[in-house]
């Protein structure tokens, strides 16, 4: 018998992938390996289809092999893959973000957004002379060392590693507060205020499945560094230009100093971004002395794909059918659940949505998604995935919608989740 293909990459990849989520270590099982995609659809190595709800974990808002988008690359490639000097279409990338996101003034391209949230970082370090940082327990910025940090024993300790390799020295630079709990922040900043850099966040969490801020608490984030002279970073990798081409920033009314982004800026090419206040980019290499580089940085097949998608997504009215079918998605799902009298709920907004098997009502804490029915998600993804439908391996992790899903794709996952809710 021929090995299993995770079996085959676990001699030469360790766990078999090269980002650990996609191993399903969250929901058991053998991941599938996937061929290709098109549209709202992935098909696996059998040439099974499934209707795709993780997106390549957020970029694919306009569904997966868009010709446009396709298009843009083929053309850039035709003119060479990176040449490491200024290109024109860096300026009308960058062009695009600034008119877009109005906070950033000025924005620097990278790779992922693990590069933009570890520079943003260390240019509001940079910035403001001062070394702590305060994250949010259940918000994930990449794996720069200062961000793989969970609270200590006790509110008001220092951060300790959540990996090994991250010194504790390190570590202790970084504060942990509670998302959507304000007199956390308060109690952090009352003891180390005046040397607090920034604070980091989703302003939609994603990754403690889909919790949105709650009202008044990036208000309050804002006014609170205003009082402290720290910078607000957003980082909106996962919402940026998902739930609306203004961002979260522009939904929630609220300023940040500095945001970073991922996912849908490279319309599927490893992209990143952080920009925001121009005195504060202006600390950037070569304009200023914080340090921050890139080979690949900007490479014209990158920015072409990233361009051709946020292109896509200024035409009139592209969120409503993304946002209706969101709608229309968690309704549907909330009402086959309470007709099978499972305990759950939804969160979602624009095109973000979280699914919890939970008793409680309203999910706006970490702690509410950890303490979840976490073996029934694990039934419910396997039910799904069999009958056709991949969600994210993870019960803490945001699903998507794209503007290629449409209302086959909503009814196919409908009748897949009423017979799996029927099964649990
Ligand atoms: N920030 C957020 C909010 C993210 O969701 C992610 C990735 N899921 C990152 C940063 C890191 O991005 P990347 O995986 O591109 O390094």
């Amino acid at each position: 018998m021929t090995e299993s293909l995770i079996a085959q990459a676990a001699h030469y990849i360790p766990g078999g992938v090269n980002s650990p989520v996609r191993a399903f270590n969250g929901v058991g099982g053998d991941p599938v390996f996937i061929a290709r995609a098109d549209g709202a659809k992935v098909f696996d190595t059998e040439q099974k289809a499934y209707v795709d709800y993780v997106l390549s974990w957020g970029p694919m808002i306009h569904g997966h092999n868009h010709p446009e988008i396709r298009q843009a690359v083929i053309d850039a490639a035709a003119n060479g893959l990176s040449f490491g000097a200024p290109t024109e279409i860096e300026i009308a990338m960058a062009q695009a973000v600034c008119d877009l996101i109005p906070s950033i003034e000025q924005v620097r391209m990278v790779n992922s957004g693990t590069e933009a949230t570890m520079s943003a970082i260390r240019l509001a370090r940079g910035f403001t002379g001062k070394d702590k940082i305060i994250k949010f327990e259940g918000c994930y910025h990449g794996h720069a060392d200062c961000l793989l940090v969970k609270a200590g024993s006790g509110m008001l300790t220092l951060g300790e590693p959540t990996s090994p390799g991250v010194p504790a020295d390190f570590a202790k630079h970084t504060l942990t507060a509670t998302f959507n709990d304000l007199d956390s922040v308060h109690q952090l900043l009352a003891q180390y205020g005046d040397d607090v850099a920034a604070i980091i966040l989703e302003p939609i969490a994603g990754n403690m499945n889909c919790i949105p801020p709650a009202e008044g608490f990036l208000q309050g984030l804002r006014e609170l560094c205003n009082n402290h002279k720290a910078l607000l970073i957003f980082d909106e990798v996962m919402c940026g230009f998902r739930v609306g081409p203004g961002s979260a920033q522009q939904l929630y009314n609220v300023t940040p100093d500095l945001t970073t982004l991922g996912k849908v800026i490279g319309g599927g090419m490893p992209v990143g971004a952080f920009g925001g206040r121009r005195d504060v980019m202006q600390h950037l290499a070569p304009a200023g002395p914080v340090y921050q580089a890139g080979t690949l940085s900007g490479n014209p097949v990158a920015m072409s794909a990233g361009l051709a998608s946020l292109k896509l997504m200024q035409q009139p009215s592209f969120f409503d059918s993304i946002y209706q079918y969101t709608d229309n998605l968690v309704q549907g799902l909330q009402s086959l659940a309470d007709q099978a009298g499972i305990p759950f709920t939804t969160n979602h907004v624009g095109s973000m949505f979280g699914l919890f098997f939970t008793q409680e009502k309203k999910v706006e804490r970490f702690s509410q998604v950890a303490e979840g029915d976490l073996e029934r998600f694990k039934r419910f993804f396997h039910l799904m995935l069999d009958a056709g439908v991949y969600l994210a391996p993870s019960a803490f992790e945001a699903g998507f919608i794209s503007k290629a899903h449409n209302e086959d794709d909503l009814s196919f996952t409908l009748d897949a989740a009423k017979r799996a809710f029927q099964q649990l």
